[in-house]
């Protein structure tokens, strides 16, 4: 066996339907006895709705927002202080989550979560925010959530475009987990199983949002990518998502949902393991493939031009995305790149050939 380092990170984990019964004893376990409620504010009904029982919840800043800007974590971290706020409580997707964390930074606040999509944010001691429109990303153990609640019976309403484009941004962080520089044999078996748990039900859920099992398959799957995204470095594809999200504003599932494929594709020879790995984990076929059927399966947008990237910007991006790239299997060259970028924006299916069963 191959030498190589595993790392982890303290977590607490509650899973099930119904868990969210558990939440003013995790207020307690993290030490909290005030906790500031924090949410979107297309959840504001939701999260206080489900948390009314919980008398340790003394506030509710239901102001966050995409990419963590600066000015609302400020607006946020003055209702902590008016709420005298000694922990908190963050009920939504990465957005919500990413407040959390951007408080949890500046205050050292303990931080109770509960993931409503598969995003994955939770799992990990990343922190994306924005400030004068340019949005930067560090990794503090200071935002390591101390106490994650997953509860499935919150997800059921996610609506199933979302739930299609998120479980898929969940598969792309295992995905670059397999073909990672610091891949581990625990690591693999995480984002193998999560990838293979949320590969059979996304499409299950597309045809019955409402069917428990294959939420719970699909919550247990993004916990399980999510902490491979927390734990192994990340290489084009992220850095391509990132790239296209910073410059044209895209929306951040769905820009994982569609460039997933090609990403993979440009990989698919240099990472040949990680391929036949993930080939099994999808059902087999080509992995690009595949991922590229799975968006299609579960009603996902296939080219960034649906979704307001301009065709002018191809090149942009290309430049950018190849200027201090992430560590990739396989070299990061402008050409290639470029043409990876035109394929996704064009919404075709991404190269294959290239892998071998
Ligand atoms: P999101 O949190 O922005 O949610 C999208 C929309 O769906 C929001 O309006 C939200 O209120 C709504 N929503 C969420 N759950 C719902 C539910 N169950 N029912 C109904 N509506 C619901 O989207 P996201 O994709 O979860 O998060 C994206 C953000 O998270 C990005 O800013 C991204 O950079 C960040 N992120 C960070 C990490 C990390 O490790 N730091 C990891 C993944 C994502």
């Amino acid at each position: 066996m191959r030498q190589f380092i595993y790392r982890s990170q303290p977590a607490h984990v509650v899973f099930g339907e119904g868990t969210l019964s558990e939440l003013g004893p995790a207020i307690e376990t993290v030490g909290g006895r005030r906790a500031l409620l924090l949410s979107t504010p297309g959840q504001a009904q939701q999260a206080r709705v489900a948390t009314a029982a919980v008398a340790a919840i003394v506030g509710h800043f239901d102001g966050a927002t995409m990419h963590t800007p600066i000015e609302v974590t400020q607006r946020a971290l003055a209702a902590a202080q008016d709420a005298k706020a000694d922990c908190l409580v963050a009920f939504g997707g990465g957005s919500t989550i990413g407040l959390s964390k951007a408080i949890a930074l500046r205050t050292d606040l303990a931080q109770v979560v509960i993931p409503t999509t598969y995003a994955g944010s939770e799992m990990t001691a990343i922190l994306g925010q924005t400030e004068n429109g340019r949005k930067t990303t560090l990794r503090s153990p200071k935002v390591l959530p101390e106490l994650v609640i997953y509860d499935v019976a919150l997800t059921l309403g996610l609506p199933v475009a979302m739930s299609g484009v998120s479980g898929i941004n969940a598969i792309a962080h295992a995905v670059e987990g397999l073909y990672a520089q610091d891949a581990n044999p625990i690591l693999e078996m995480m984002a193998l199983s999560g990838v293979k748990a949320l590969a059979g039900a996304l499409p299950r859920i597309a045809q019955q949002p409402s069917d428990v099992e294959a939420r719970s398959e699909a919550l247990y799957g993004a916990w399980l990518c999510g902490t491979v995204l927390g734990l192994a470095g990340m290489a084009i594809h992220h850095k391509l998502c990132h790239t296209l999200g910073g410059l044209f504003a895209l929306p951040h599932a769905e820009t994982h949902a569609i460039v997933l494929p090609h990403a993979v594709a440009y990989n698919s020879e240099a990472a040949p393991q990680a391929m036949q790995h993930l080939a099994a984990a999808l059902g087999g076929g080509e992995p690009a493939q595949a991922l590229y059927d799975l968006g299609r399966a579960v009603g996902a947008p296939a080219a960034l031009r649906d979704i307001g990237m301009p065709g002018g910007g191809i090149d942009r991006a290309a430049d950018q995305a190849v200027e201090n790239p992430y560590w990739n299997p396989r070299q990061v060259e402008r050409a290639g790149v470029r043409a990876l970028i035109a394929q996704a924006w064009a919404g075709k299916p991404p190269a294959t050939g290239l892998f071998t069963p």
